[in-house]
């Protein structure tokens, strides 16, 4: 079975064709999966999202896509520019990936997934990706939770991980668990200072608040 076959059943576009995959030897083996625009299919202006005339196409682009086998995968796409009567010379926009943002949006949905588990240094390293790739990754989830959030309930918001940059800017320290300090708040507090969200092992958690706060009732 092709890659073209199984990426056909997964993650179809409409508008776009996959055409052929190719193993890429650089520091890492990887596979650069070619994906064209369907012919006589209209680029949409990333401004109002209706189709425009087009205006050139700009230096093929990588998306990086789920890794297969533990190879990374990356998506290779010319952007096209459009001429759009309302919002003039414009990038076109694609169904799978948002802005700028160099990962598909199923891959950062995966990366976002997997930050839940594990911490984003370790998400990184597990995928063969960058910190920074992992956080744009969760930012987009968080601001797509943002816009479809129910704010009912929330009583604490915390800190779950934190980058810090070494005195010369370049080694990366990471920590985990971080929350902002404060003591259980629950109906009846225990008095215990929470201690971040990896603390929070449910079910054996502090009565006052259930131990939704990481805090496991004292004593
Ligand atoms: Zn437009």
């Amino acid at each position: 079975m092709q890659l073209k076959t199984i990426l056909n059943r997964v993650q179809k576009h409409r508008s776009f064709v996959y055409g052929a995959a190719r193993l890429v030897q650089g520091a890492r083996l990887a596979i650069g999966v070619e994906v064209r625009a369907r012919a006589n299919s209209r680029a949409k202006c990333s401004g109002c999202g209706y189709p425009a005339p087009g205006y050139d196409t700009l230096p093929a682009r990588r998306f990086e896509f789920v890794p297969l086998w533990g190879i990374a995968v990356f998506w290779v796409y010319a952007m096209r520019r459009v001429s759009c009567a309302s919002c003039g010379v414009r990038v076109e926009s694609v169904p799978w990936a948002t802005g700028k943002h160099p990962l598909t949006d199923t891959y950062a949905w995966f990366l976002a997934r997997w930050a839940r588990r594990l911490s984003w240094k370790e998400v990184a390293e597990v995928f063969h990706t960058s910190w920074e790739k992992v956080f744009r990754a969760v930012e987009m989830a968080v601001e797509w939770g943002r816009a479809h959030q129910d704010l009912s309930g929330i009583e604490a918001i915390g800190i779950d991980e934190i980058q810090v940059l070494d005195q010369y800017g370049s080694g990366h320290y990471y920590g985990r668990g971080f929350l902002d300090s404060f003591s259980c708040p629950g109906e009846h507090p225990c008095g215990e200072e929470a201690r971040g969200l990896d603390g929070g092992a449910g079910g054996d958690g502090c009565p006052g608040c259930d131990g939704r706060f990481g805090c496991h009732g004292g004593s």
